[in-house]
């Protein structure tokens, strides 16, 4: 049976679907389980990570380890519960290790992102930490001078944020990702409010 092109899945079911038991980069080989993405496929907001961690491989969902908990608590800080928004990472299988995603293996994966990003449609994205903001502000600064500002890609408002992870090894970075989560509130105010 042909395979639908990535751009032609209607829904994030199809989409799903068509990325099947994906065997595309070398990532396939270690995973557990292809971890697509979670939450309200009509959200507003839309978090971006970078790869699934250890928790997540085994689980299936993004964001449930430590990193997922802090994240949690970021949400709630700023009156958000994780089931209003939807949040997918970079790369969709664990890199062995938690190292860093390799660019090819960002390349493969990034069709699939896209793809969710426009049936999803989300009026404000937040990146996780640099990857996700490299890719989808398509700059390459560091992470300390593009985070808790604003940015617009296709008509989206864009914020990018530290990754939550990083605040559990420099707790220095809690406080900044409190405030820049108030950052993002206020674009999500202004978002709903139609300005
Ligand atoms: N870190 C990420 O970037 N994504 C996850 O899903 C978990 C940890």
């Amino acid at each position: 049976m042909a395979v639908a092109a990535i751009g032609d899945c209607r829904s994030l079911e199809a989409l799903r679907a068509d990325i099947g038991d994906c065997r595309r980069c070398p990532l396939a080989d270690t995973r557990t389980t292809l971890v697509f993405g979670v939450g309200d496929p009509h959200a507003r907001l839309m978090f971006i990570g970078e790869a699934p961690g250890k928790n997540e491989d085994l689980k299936g969902e993004p964001f449930v380890g430590a990193a997922g908990k802090f994240l949690d608590e970021l949400l709630a800080s700023i009156g958000i519960e994780r089931s209003q928004v939807y949040i997918a990472n970079m790369v969709k299988c664990r890199p062995p290790g938690n190292r860093d995603p390799e660019p090819t293996e960002i390349e493969t994966c990034a069709p699939f992102l896209a793809r969710q990003i426009e049936l999803i449609d989300p009026a404000v994205i937040a990146t996780l930490g640099r990857f996700a903001a490299h890719y989808v502000l398509g700059l390459d600064a560091p992470i300390t001078s593009l985070r808790g500002k604003l940015y617009h890609r296709n008509g989206r408002n864009v914020v990018p944020v530290f990754h939550p992870a990083a605040a559990l090894y420099d707790s220095s970075k809690r406080s900044v990702l409190e405030d820049d989560f108030k950052r993002l509130r206020a674009v999500m105010d202004r978002v709903e409010q139609g300005g």
